[in-house]
């Protein structure tokens, strides 16, 4: 073997993938006895149970063509139609209005006709259009950048929800610069977000696009199945399981990777494709500013509780693709996609799949067991839906530590590590923690890291330690 690839997430398993087709020798090693990371899908009484993530964004396009590349072009699906969503504010359920982006409406007629906010509050929100520019290069949170232009009660019942819950990590603390950066470049280019905002919404009609999300037939475990299976079938990649690396020490040109069971291996290059705090303790002996960057990234904590239902348990049939909770409602849950009615074949004829969020707004119900969390989620769906009956399915999974918050100065920091690493060529850090959490960023950033090492074996001149598509969805 000559370069370890530690973590078999889909970071890892796409490094190891794009090293194999390399024609590069390469070990995959992986802590747990199952690859695929947050990647998890499980068929279980005719539902299809996503813990980790169930679709992914086409507009950043690495996902889908590795998927393409796999030959799983066929299984690729869009959600169902039409998209609608709704937001819990002020103790009942608005529509989201039609044309929503992440943080900014792209239509202006829905934003004006919504309720979900008062006239007054809609002329705060249109001050937007005579404030001038901020004008300040530095990197603000996402919340004090919406704040000033579009007032407070936008961030609160919408920006926030919908950011936050995608994110996990609260508006106020989230890196303008490393999440939404289209954001200050709209504010430069057009001083109104909302004339933006609108003008993104023609362009996007003048391409056709629908909607941004995808997914698979089978659930996103067939992505990472497929690369499990391509790299199964070449001849250069070899995969271990129950293999936690523990300690990285440099050893002439090469490393020393020692693991829990005592084992020592001696690759040529390592492509760390562990999360976040494993790889901060992985790059403490032999890069320790490197390690000190990378611990600097906080990470913080989910579940997924999966609910099926019959749909007669229901006292009117749910509609739409989920919805999320805005900051003040007296709910524990932090939002819930009907999975059933988003994406085909996910339950049973007859019954209907949801998918639960818990634990941003009240992180202290993680510590539960999975009853208590699956009663609270309960709580909520009968206050909320009405639903009062006990679930035919309920399954909880926790990510504990385990969701990496890009807060404000996340790109020093992953600067920071970068320029750390400059003397370490063959040495790479790639995953969820540093250029994106999404699937695609994170496909992105294995190929990214097994061109580098793979650059510097065949000497070339390797990319940045934690090279990658240049910012986050
Ligand atoms: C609940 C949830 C919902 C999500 N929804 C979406 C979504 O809808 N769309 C989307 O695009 N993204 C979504 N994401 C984000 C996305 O799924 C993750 O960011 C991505 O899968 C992370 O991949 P990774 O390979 O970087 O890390 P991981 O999947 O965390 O993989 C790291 C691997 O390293 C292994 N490991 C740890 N320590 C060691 C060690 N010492 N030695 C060897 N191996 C080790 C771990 O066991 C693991 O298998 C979601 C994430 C979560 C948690």
């Amino acid at each position: 073997m000559t370069v370890l690839v530690v973590g078999g997430g889909i970071s890892g398993l796409t490094a190891a993938y794009a090293l194999g087709r390399a024609g590069i020798p390469t070990m995959l090693v992986e802590a747990t006895d199952r690859l695929g990371g947050k990647v998890r899908t499980e068929r279980v009484d005719g539902f299809l149970v996503e813990s980790g993530p169930d679709s992914f964004i086409s507009y950043r396009p690495a996902a889908l063509e590795l998927a393409r590349e796999l030959s799983l072009g066929d299984a690729i699906i869009g959600p169902t139609h039409p998209r609608t969503v709704w937001i819990r504010s002020r103790g009942r359920f608005v529509q989201l209005p039609e044309g929503m982006g992440l943080a900014l409406p792209t239509r202006l007629g829905p934003f004006i006709a919504t309720d979900m906010f008062s006239p007054l509050e809609k002329l705060r929100i249109g001050l937007d259009l005579v404030l001038p520019r901020d004008g300040l290069g530095r990197d603000v949170s996402v919340g004090a950048f919406l704040r000033r232009r579009l007032g407070g009660v936008l961030v609160d019942r919408l920006a926030g929800p919908l950011l936050g819950g995608v994110y996990g990590t609260p508006i106020d603390e989230l890196s303008l610069d490393a999440v939404v950066p289209q954001l200050r470049e709209a504010e430069r280019r057009h001083r109104s977000l909302l004339l933006a905002g609108i003008a993104s919404g023609r362009a996007a009609k003048v391409g056709g696009s629908g909607s941004p999300f995808v997914s698979l037939a089978g659930g996103m475990g067939q992505l990472s199945g497929a690369l499990v299976e391509a790299i199964e079938e070449s001849s250069g990649v070899e995969v271990r399981m129950k293999s936690t690396a523990v300690t990285l020490v440099g050893r002439g040109g090469g490393f020393d990777v020692r693991f829990a069971n005592g084992e020592l291996l001696r690759p040529e290059a390592v492509v760390l494709a562990s999360p976040g705090p494993v790889t901060a303790g992985l790059l403490d002996e032999i890069a320790p500013a490197a390690a000190a960057h990378v611990r600097s990234i906080t990470h913080s904590s989910t579940a997924v509780v999966s609910l099926g239902y019959r749909l007669d348990q229901f006292p009117k049939p749910p509609s739409g693709h989920g919805f999320l909770v805005a900051e003040g409602e007296p709910l524990a849950v932090d939002a819930c996609t009907m999975s059933s009615l988003k994406w085909a074949g996910r339950a049973p004829d007859g019954t209907v799949l949801l998918r639960v969020f818990i634990g941003s707004r009240s992180p202290g119900v993680l510590a539960g067991s999975d009853a208590e969390i699956v009663a609270l989620v309960e709580r909520d769906l009968a206050l909320a839906m009405g639903v009062h009956a006990a679930p035919i399915l309920a399954r909880v999974a926790r990510w504990i530590g385990q969701m990496p918050n890009y807060t404000v100065g996340h790109l020093e920091r992953v600067a920071g590590a970068s320029a750390a690493l400059a003397g370490l060529p063959n040495l790479a850090i790639a995953g969820a923690a540093f250029r994106g959490i999404g699937v695609p960023d994170c496909v992105a950033q294995g190929r990214a890291a097994a061109a580098r090492v793979g650059e510097v074996l065949s000497g070339g001149v390797p990319g940045p330690a934690e090279a990658a598509e240049a910012v986050p969805a």
